[in-house]
């Protein structure tokens, strides 16, 4: 049986892009659909236009501490509909780049959305264009690589939220926002908005923000954003939002059983993500899902992203595995070395360092304390940590705190986890997940020279 193509790949976020780049490397004839901007969520609406915003908010800080280096004091102002079009401009230039690069590696990209018909064949609607006949083909093999998109808990008027996706496309800044959620997202945009100058109300529903990281590095991030400002609300649980007469929300929220209220302009949901999976036709080819604690259902695969049938694969967050971009990336060239270029290889998802881009920044890499302890006993575990005042700060007047911390393995002194908050956490824990996935040990730390004066330094000097 002849196919139209070799691989169709459903999706032209990270894990879509790199796959269809690496398949059509080995010959493969290869096509990709996207109905969006192509890019995926990290490049049009995650990571890249979030971490242009975290640049952009820490001007607000920056222009404070200058004064006590000398420079005389300055009113910043800052113009919100200049830095968003920015930001827009440069997601925007790196969509067109992504074009380019699947033009150069010879993918043939369709702006069109892709359903499946049976499990080789797939229909591609044109959303501009609802009223045009659908297109069939057949491919050898289908990947899909669809990605997730945010969700909102059910309450009364949540539909007067939005979420991260809204977020890089307000006209306005806000100037009293309420954040729900308490990961990545949740703190990254309290402090970007921190920053930027609007009030931020974090509510959260436990005590601490980042549950399932090391204990060091939530407590460290809640008394920074405590610290910069922020009101962080714990044990809170929201029960309603209500559009008031003058265009506000009322946002109604319980703890410890009582109700309390507080007027804002935005509120932005922050609570996870699901696999962005309606309308994909999974069940005209059979595909299984399986669902995650909280019931979100996501694609099954195995170790080589395969689905339960042989020649359709997924990778990346519909497949809810780990769910980042770097991971994507390597989930979507695993699949096509294995697959398309002779070389059977999965991924190794042990040690993934990962930063928060809060503020103050963190980084983990490996086990958490609790994690360490549970794996190995109480009695088995050594840690050491510092927390002091990074040098910058000496002459800032600035409360603010740097955390490192290394999880070791009592006997062997293997190093299981090494955490940090403070500047530059994400910057330094990638190279120290270099050292944690070669099995460093804590005598290695001990025996490399120290850079000084730095902050990283401190890492090999713990005692
Ligand atoms: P996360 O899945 O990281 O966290 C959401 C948190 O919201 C939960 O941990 C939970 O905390 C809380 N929550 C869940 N349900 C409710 C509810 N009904 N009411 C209030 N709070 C609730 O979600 P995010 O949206 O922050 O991030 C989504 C994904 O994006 C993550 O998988 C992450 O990997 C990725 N991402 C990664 C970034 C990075 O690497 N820097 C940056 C941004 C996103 P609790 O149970 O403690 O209440």
């Amino acid at each position: 049986m002849s196919y139209d193509y070799d691989l169709f790949v459903i999706g032209a976020g990270s894990g879509g892009l790199a796959a269809s780049k690496r398949a059509a490397s080995y010959g493969a004839k290869v096509a990709i659909a996207e109905a969006d901007k192509v890019g995926g969520t990290c490049v049009i609406r995650g990571c890249v236009p979030k971490k242009l915003l975290v640049y952009a908010s820490k001007f607000s800080h920056l222009y404070h501490d200058a004064e006590g280096y000398g420079w005389r004091e300055v009113d910043p102002k800052l113009n919100w509909q200049k830095l968003i079009k920015a930001v827009d401009n440069e997601v925007n230039r790196l969509s067109q780049l992504h074009i380019g690069f699947l033009a150069k590696a010879g993918v043939e990209l369709m702006p069109l959305r892709a359903s499946l018909v049976d499990d080789h064949t797939l229909e591609l609607h044109n959303p501009q264009n609802p009223d045009q006949t659908p297109r069939r083909v057949t491919a050898a093999k289908i990947l899909i690589a669809v990605g997730g998109e945010a969700i909102k808990p059910k309450v009364p008027g949540i539909e007067h939220s939005i979420t991260s996706r809204e977020m890089f496309l307000l006209p306005k800044k806000p100037k009293r926002i309420a954040i729900l959620g308490a990961g990545y997202i949740s703190v990254e945009f309290a402090g970007i908005m921190k920053g930027l100058g609007s009030e931020v109300i974090h509510l959260i529903r436990g005590d601490r923000p980042l549950r399932g990281f090391d204990i060091d590095v939530q407590e460290g991030i809640y008394q920074g954003m405590v610290n910069h400002g922020i009101d962080v609300r714990g044990l809170t649980s929201l029960t309603s939002l209500q559009r008031t007469k003058k265009g506000n929300i009322r946002v109604a929220y319980e703890r410890d059983g009582e109700e309390s209220v507080i007027k804002v302009d935005t509120v932005l949901c922050a609570i996870g993500r699901s696999p962005k999976l309606s309308g994909l036709g999974l069940e005209n080819a059979g595909i299984q899902l399986k669902a995650n604690e909280r019931g979100i259902a996501s694609i099954a695969v195995d170790e080589y992203s395969r689905t339960n049938q042989a020649h359709i694969f997924a990778v990346g967050d519909c497949t809810d595995r780990v769910n980042l971009t770097p991971v994507a990336i390597a989930e979507g060239r695993a699949f096509a070395d294995t697959e398309f270029g002779n070389n059977p290889r999965s991924v190794n998802y042990d040690n993934i360092p990962s930063a928060v881009f809060s503020q103050p920044e963190a980084a983990s890499v490996g086990l958490t304390e609790a994690q360490a302890k549970a794996k190995l006993g109480e009695d088995k575990v050594k840690v050491y940590r510092a927390s002091f005042r990074p040098m910058f700060h000496s002459l800032t007047g600035a409360n603010e705190k740097v955390m490192v911390k290394l999880v070791v393995e009592q006997q062997t002194e293997w190093i299981m986890g090494v955490h940090m908050v403070g500047d530059y956490a994400a910057e330094i824990i990638q190279g120290m997940a270099i050292a944690v996935k070669m099995g460093a040990t804590k005598k290695d730390f001990d025996a490399t020279i120290g850079i000084h004066p730095s902050t990283a330094e401190e890492f090999v000097t713990l005692r």
